[in-house]
């Protein structure tokens, strides 16, 4: 083995396990926190009902409006929400787009996050945070965008729908694939990654079947995690996924998890700036022959759809994705050979 690495983890305490959502009282306690905005919209919306009984006094403000991929207005609100409630804590209830407007705030004012994801996404897991203005996402990385504690419940994922499941299990497969094939050598985080691909496997089709599942709802929450961390700790590299996803997302609003399951398959295929030692351990985890293949089977066992795009603006998407793609990737400022990606990808060619 190398023997050269640097390894960052993101410290966070994790609270696993069925019915762990009535713990989120205490661990905010723990946190020292009398005042704290909770953030919960859609499907759970209800869940944050129920820990807004168990909260009491202790919610000073709530935010059931939440909009994917994070909107500059809706960010700017909820800081002045916070900040005019005298907020000590944010408790966010939800996918990837609670946890990010969770995160937005935690940059802005300093505060601890409680974060209980409903997903795959594994935003808890990262100092990775996003907003969108006027169309254009942009992330950055920020110590004070760590959830300070994680509260895994499978309950809470029951509901999530099958076709909704099957795209975040493959957000989380293109975490450890990224970390696996795209970044640095890492032990720790490769680790994390060929666990999270081997029980993403092993999972998803059991609670896409069976969407009530509780060990299955489990292990995906597990591989969330793992996967996330893996990122986390290994990055992405030159690689082109991530890029492409907070592109296509931001400009077209479409859903994030469509477009890493849509992609993923093909970026694996195609994308020259992912290592070939890296996909044979994607291979092996998935037990394919490639790692491109067993990301194809997985997806049509799971019954995921190819990637639609709205046609009009991809050679706009391709140039953006070009000009923006990590400066060593092979193909940096070449649009057409984006562009290109893009097709295979909705026409569904290998
Ligand atoms: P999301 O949070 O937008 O949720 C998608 C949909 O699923 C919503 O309609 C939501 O109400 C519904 N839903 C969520 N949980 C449910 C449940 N248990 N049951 C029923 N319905 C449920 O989508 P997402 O894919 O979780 O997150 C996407 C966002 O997260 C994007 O903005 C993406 O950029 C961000 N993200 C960030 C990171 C990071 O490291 N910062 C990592 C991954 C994703």
């Amino acid at each position: 083995m190398r023997r050269e690495f640097v390894y960052e983890a993101v410290p966070a305490r994790v609270v696993f396990g069925a019915g762990s959502l009535g713990r989120v009282p205490d661990e905010l306690a723990a946190l020292a926190s009398r005042r704290v905005l909770v953030i919960a919209g859609g499907a759970a919306t209800a869940y944050g009902d129920q820990l807004a009984d168990a909260l009491g006094g202790r919610v000073v403000a709530r935010v059931d409006q939440v909009v994917p991929h994070v909107p500059e207005q809706l960010a700017a609100d909820t800081v002045t929400l916070a900040g005019t409630a005298a907020a000590d804590a944010v408790c966010c209830v939800g996918g990837g787009s609670a946890t990010g407007l969770a995160k937005a705030v935690a940059v802005a004012l300093g505060l601890p996050v409680v974060a209980v994801p409903t997903t795959y996404a594994g935003s808890e897991a990262t100092s990775v945070y996003g907003v969108t203005r006027q169309g254009h996402k942009q992330t950055g990385a920020d110590r004070r965008a760590r959830v300070a504690t994680v509260v895994y419940d499978p309950v809470l994922t029951t509901g999530l729908p099958a076709r909704a499941t099957a795209a975040s299990g493959f957000n989380a497969l293109a975490h450890a694939v990224a970390a696996l094939a795209g970044g640095a050598f890492q032990p720790v985080a490769r680790l994390y990654a060929t666990a999270a691909v081997t029980t993403v496997a092993r999972a998803l089709p059991v609670a896409v079947r069976e969407p009530g599942d509780l060990a299955a709802r489990g292990d995906l929450l597990w591989a969330a995690w793992l996967a996330g961390s893996s990122l986390s700790g290994a990055g992405s590299g030159a690689a082109v996924h991530h890029r492409l996803c907070h592109v296509l997302g931001g400009r077209f609003g479409l859903v994030h998890a469509d477009v890493h399951a849509g992609l993923l398959p093909h970026t694996v295929a195609r994308d020259p700036a992912l290592s070939a030692a890296g996909l044979d351990e994607v291979a092996q985890a998935l037990g394919a022959a490639s790692a491109a293949a067993g990301l194809q089977e997985l997806a049509a066992t799971v019954g995921l759809p190819r990637l639609e795009l709205p046609a009009g603006g991809l050679p706009a998407a391709a140039a953006e994705v070009a000009g923006t793609v990590h400066s060593d990737h092979p193909h940096h400022g070449d649009a057409e050979w984006f562009r290109a990606l893009l097709d295979h990808a909705q026409q569904g060619e290998w």
